[in-house]
């Protein structure tokens, strides 16, 4: 396949076999996947190929392979023109996303509490592969209120402020969720687990701004040099999970009807406007609700700790998901189209002055939260006019080795005193799980930024480093 360099950070993967449109990858040389190591090109692709699909298939610079979509793609389809949805296109974690708090703390009076506030953390952020929440749902109807109106509902109930929703994507709920399209055992995997992280890759870290690249953004966004802050990754857990098995099953089953072919199953998919595809996008909207709450609910949480241990509070700089589908309006060939995008480990990065962001975010656009590793630097960032891949951008680092690999070639004691070392505190990580999660697993997240950058897709506000980490 041959990667036609358009720019030192676009590359370009002119059309041929199957394809609808070109593939756009947007990366660095050094950033490009080894082909030899990682399908994701391939799987650019086969996107590529899929029915309405406009514009390009596209790849972000912490691109690398998925289940059917590459984690950093972005594909969007036209809904009156035959396009489809596709499961595999969000993830199995739907609504998988980042929600960064900043704390009424500087980074020199974090020393003296640390380990008090680690402790408390470690203790009350529910972790791990299994049951236990900050919030367990008193049964099916309560679930129905959580699937249909996300944050808002968890904000009323369990605290939190208007802030927890005018700083979320949505508002803290998307509208159009249909819970009957949550099977019952999706719903009963959720119960239990509101208010939690999961396993993996999932954290709440407690970090500081090292660095501002602008002042005037950052203070927008409530941050400011040297200020202690708390960065949480999760999704919808189990519920969102089942979703995805479902509705990809139904999908599978639907598409001979449709006469739609794919190179690969786990691209299953259905026209838009189908009701297999209304199935999914309903039951995927209240995962996506599910996932605010979620993560609402342990932002919540993380203030407690911090009111009871320092006496000061956390604040919502901002909440948004890395895999998600939205139905969405952009200008493509100079027309208004109503486009399904899917974003699948690829972030919103709204530029200023665009009509979905809140007042307070107007003159400066949407923060874009780009975790690192639990030993590097994390990015926040801001769209940009004319921002590419229909205002998208990457949603981490990305992963260079394979868990499997990665736990062969880190030694999880070692990690742990490196860490020590140089001041981060580690809670709750398994020694596998530790060594699967390693700095040294991940892409260079700098790397990374300063190809959105040079891109074109977003721009650099501040950095900030790990004091602390709680792992899934
Ligand atoms: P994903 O959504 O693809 O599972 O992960 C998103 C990104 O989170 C990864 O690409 C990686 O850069 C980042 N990440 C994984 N573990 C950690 C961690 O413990 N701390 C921070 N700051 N980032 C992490
Ligand atoms: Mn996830
Ligand atoms: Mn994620």
């Amino acid at each position: 396949m041959e990667l036609i360099e358009e720019t030192p950070y676009r590359f370009r993967i002119d059309r041929h076999g199957q394809m609808r449109v070109p593939g756009v990858v947007y990366a660095s040389r050094a950033l490009l996947p080894d082909p030899a190591a990682d399908r994701s090109l391939d799987q650019v692709v086969q996107v590529a190929t899929l029915p309405g699909i406009v514009g390009a298939s596209y790849a972000m610079p912490d691109m690398h392979w998925g289940y059917g979509f590459p984690i950093g793609g972005v594909a969007a389809t036209d809904v009156r023109d035959g396009g489809v949805v596709s499961p595999g296109g969000v993830g199995f974690d739907i609504s998988c996303g980042v929600r960064l708090l900043a704390a009424d703390l500087d980074r020199r009076e974090f020393g003296p509490v640390r380990e008090r506030l680690m402790d408390a953390l470690g203790r009350d952020i529910p972790r791990g592969a299994g049951r236990g929440a900050v919030w367990t749902l008193a049964g099916q109807p309560e679930m129905a209120r959580v699937l249909r109106e996300g944050s808002r509902y968890a904000v009323r109930r369990r605290g939190g402020g208007d802030r927890d929703l005018y700083r979320c994507e949505d508002g803290g709920a998307v509208d159009d969720a249909d819970p009957e399209q949550v099977s019952a055992r999706a719903i009963d995997r959720g119960l239990g687990q509101v208010g939690s992280l999961g396993s993996g890759n999932h954290f709440l870290e407690v970090q500081a701004v090292e660095e501002v690249y602008d002042e005037r953004v950052a203070e927008a966004f409530g941050l400011r040099r040297d200020q202690v802050c708390v960065m949480i990754h999760c999704g919808s857990r189990g519920l969102g999970h089942q979703i995805c098995t479902d509705h990809v099953r139904a999908m599978e089953k639907a598409m001979p009807r449709y006469g739609i072919q794919v190179p690969d199953r786990q691209l299953a998919c259905a026209p838009v406007e189908s009701p297999e595809a209304r199935a999914y996008l309903g039951a995927m909207a209240a995962a996506a609700n599910y996932a605010r709450a979620n993560r609402q609910v342990l932002g919540d949480a993380a203030d407690r700790v911090f009111r009871a241990v320092t006496g000061r509070t956390l604040e919502l700089v901002y909440d948004v998901s890395h895999n998600l589908a939205k139905i969405e309006t952009h200008e493509v060939d100079g027309e208004r189209r109503e486009l399904c995008v899917h974003r699948k480990g690829a972030t919103r990065a709204l530029p200023p002055h665009h009509p979905d962001l809140p007042p307070d975010l107007r003159e400066v656009g949407q923060p874009v939260l780009i975790p690192g590793s639990m030993g590097t630097a994390s990015y926040v960032l801001t769209g940009v006019p004319g921002g590419g891949a229909f205002f998208s951008t990457c949603h981490g680092a990305g992963r260079l080795r394979s868990r499997h690999q990665a736990a062969k070639s880190v030694r999880a004691k070692d990690l742990r005193r490196d860490l020590e070392r140089r001041g981060i505190a580690v809670r709750g990580a398994s020694a596998r799980g530790l060594a699967e999660e390693a700095p040294a697993a991940y892409k260079d997240v700098t790397e990374v930024v300063a190809a959105a950058e040079g891109a074109g897709l977003a721009r650099a506000v501040a950095r900030l480093c790990p004091l602390g980490v709680v792992k899934g």
